[in-house]
């Protein structure tokens, strides 16, 4: 069986995946939510539990491999791969800050290719992925994620499902109501690299 919304919005209450305050995210926007999607993921029943659930959306696709953006997407992208019967390769930044392919992985040309990440807050991970699998000459059929936290303001070129749809506020930092009522936001992600190095 499938994980179901409220499932899975328990299990990331658990392991105190989602919390509330006020914050940076990755993207520069802030929030007063933040997802930490690694710590659901440190726990493998659970990274699999997802992984299966999240692979079921896509099972009809009939992709080559599954290409994710670390480091967020690795864990996640691995265990949708493992389901699906395919590799599993990541894009990260080169020197220059640029997405690619790197320690060898490559795609065969036309390669069908499924594009998963953890969470979905403006995409643009996800569609900086979508355009090195072009770059690689792979074609990106679809795209993946355990949350999408963006309220409906996705836009990628390719279809996408996401196993949990939060409408979560954030804001670009000159229209922030948190700033504006004279808080400072933390950066979670350093923060908890600290506890997840
Ligand atoms: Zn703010």
């Amino acid at each position: 069986m499938p994980m179901q919304r409220e499932d899975i919005l328990r299990l990331l209450e658990q392991v105190g995946a989602i919390r509330q305050g006020h914050f940076e995210l990755s993207s520069g926007r802030h929030s007063g939510t933040y997802i930490q999607c690694a710590l659901v993921l440190q726990h493998p029943q659970h990274a699999d539990e997802l992984g299966r659930s999240l692979a079921g959306l896509f099972g009809n696709l009939a992709v080559g491999c599954v290409v994710s953006p670390a480091l967020g997407g690795i864990v996640i992208g691995y265990e949708v791969a493992r389901f699906l019967g395919v590799r599993s390769l990541f894009a990260e930044r080169d020197r220059s800050g640029q997405m690619a392919l790197r320690r060898g992985f490559e795609l065969k040309p036309g390669e069908r290719v499924l594009v998963i990440e953890d969470v979905w807050t403006t995409g643009g991970s996800t569609r900086e992925t979508i355009g090195v699998v072009e770059q690689e000459g792979g074609l990106a059929v679809a795209a993946g994620a355990l949350i999408d936290r963006s309220g409906g303001r996705l836009e990628l070129n390719v279809p996408s499902r996401a196993l949990l749809e939060m409408d979560v506020p954030s804001w670009e930092p000159d229209d922030c109501p948190l700033c504006r009522a004279g808080g400072a936001p933390t950066r979670p992600g350093s923060r908890f690299s600290r506890v997840h190095p």
